[in-house]
């Protein structure tokens, strides 16, 4: 995509080389090889037919993003959260921990009946670079095991790697029938809960980003706090303009 969009360009000047370099040398080694059509595609669970390449954004145009949660569920702020999605008529990802949600069975149920989607990011957030796909594989089923036994019936569509450390988990991923999903859009919310300089993130790199999925936390490992009020101050005023907030494209 990155190639095509390139190669439309009228005038292909330096800068637009460079860009095209760093974006390419980003996709890093686990999407590396990977080609961009001709892979194997996978029939996938009950969220449809999914493939092995990452998905970072929600495959629409103009005034769109898609919201994901990494790392909880979490007492301390993902209720909060719940409640600020659910008066603002948006529906986001949650990519749950497995430990988390063993120790939170009840913040998994409020999720789902507040009709956001659930995504896989392994047991214990392990970097899984250097992993073989059997030992992978035998976590993600662990972890999809432990958020059907608290709701046995949702579907879980996606799964995205702890530190965006891929290894060899698109593939595993891909084969599970969960879509592997990066993001576009970070907005370093593991350095600083100041809502203020959140807040300022958050507006300037959506509108920066038309498309992109949104990397945002609210796991206990930290306060999340801000995260949550960014949130509330940004989501309201984007969508008085237009914007919309929707699900991650389905397949890479
Ligand atoms: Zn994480």
């Amino acid at each position: 995509m990155t190639t095509a969009r390139a190669r439309t360009r009228r005038r292909i000047t330096p800068a637009a080389i460079a860009f095209t370099a760093v974006l390419l040398a980003a996709a890093g080694p686990a999407q590396a090889g990977n080609g961009s059509g001709g892979k194997p595609e996978y029939g996938g669970g009950r969220g449809g037919p999914v493939n092995d390449q990452v998905v970072t954004t929600t495959h629409q145009e103009g005034q769109v993003a898609a919201l994901t949660f990494d790392d909880g569920p979490n007492p301390l702020d993902t209720p909060r959260l719940l409640e600020v999605l659910r008066e603002n008529h948006v529906k986001a990802v949650f990519c749950l921990w497995g430990d988390y949600v063993v120790q939170n069975p009840d913040l998994v149920r409020q999720i789902v009946a507040g009709g956001h989607t659930l995504c896989n990011h392994t047991m214990h957030h392990d970097d899984l670079a250097d992993w073989s796909p059997e030992a992978i594989r035998a976590d993600l089923e662990e972890t999809s095991a432990a958020i059907h036994a608290i709701v046995p019936h949702e579907d879980i569509p996606y799964f995205r790697a702890p530190y965006g450390s891929w290894g060899a988990s698109p593939q595993v991923a891909a084969e599970l029938g969960m879509q592997p999903l990066g993001w576009a859009v970070t907005i370093e919310d593991w350095e600083t809960q100041d809502a203020d300089v959140l807040t300022d993130r958050l507006e300037t790199r959506i509108r920066q980003n038309p498309g992109g999925v949104v990397l945002l936390h609210d796991g206990p490992t930290m306060d999340r706090s801000g995260t949550v009020e960014a949130v509330a101050r940004v989501v309201p005023e984007l969508k008085a303009e237009g914007w919309r907030f929707v699900q991650p494209a389905k397949r890479g």
